[in-house]
C-alpha cells in the first residue's frame, strides 16, 4: 500500500555516515524521511535518461515502455519520501539490464 506521507514528528535517526540526526518520520507508516543531500528524482527524469539511451544502443520503443512501466510499477523507485538517487540508480540500472543489452558504463555516465 502507498502512503500519502506526513510527517508532524521528528525522531533520532542514523544516517549513513553514523551520525545521529534528526528527521521528520511519516506518522501514518513510520518511515524515516531522506533528508540528505542525495535526494531521489521524479519518475519523468528517468524516462529522459531512457530517450537519451536510443542514442548510444539498440533499443525499441516496446522496450523502452516496459522499462517505464516497470519503473513506474516500483513502489520504492517512486517515493521520494525516503529513497535516495543513489538507490534509484541501481533500481534504475537493474531494471534497464533486464530488458535491454547496455553497460553500467553508459548507463551511470547518462544519470
Ligand atoms: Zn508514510
Amino acid at each position: 500500500m502507498l502512503c500519502d506521507h506526513y510527517a508532524n514528528q521528528r525522531e533520532w535517526y542514523k544516517i549513513s555516515n553514523g551520525i545521529l540526526k534528526l528527521h521528520p518520520v511519516c506518522s501514518n507508516c513510520g518511515t524515516f524521511k531522506n533528508v540528505s543531500s542525495d535526494k531521489g528524482k521524479k519518475l519523468s527524469y528517468f524516462i529522459r535518461v531512457l530517450s537519451e539511451l536510443k542514442k548510444y544502443c539498440k533499443v525499441t520503443e516496446v522496450q523502452l515502455r516496459l522499462i517505464a512501466k516497470e519503473l513506474e510499477a516500483n513502489p520504492d523507485f517512486c517515493d521520494l519520501w525516503w529513497i535516495s538517487f543513489e538507490q534509484q540508480k541501481k533500481i534504475f540500472i537493474g531494471v534497464v539490464k533486464k530488458y535491454v543489452k547496455v553497460g553500467n558504463q553508459v548507463l551511470e555516465s547518462l544519470l
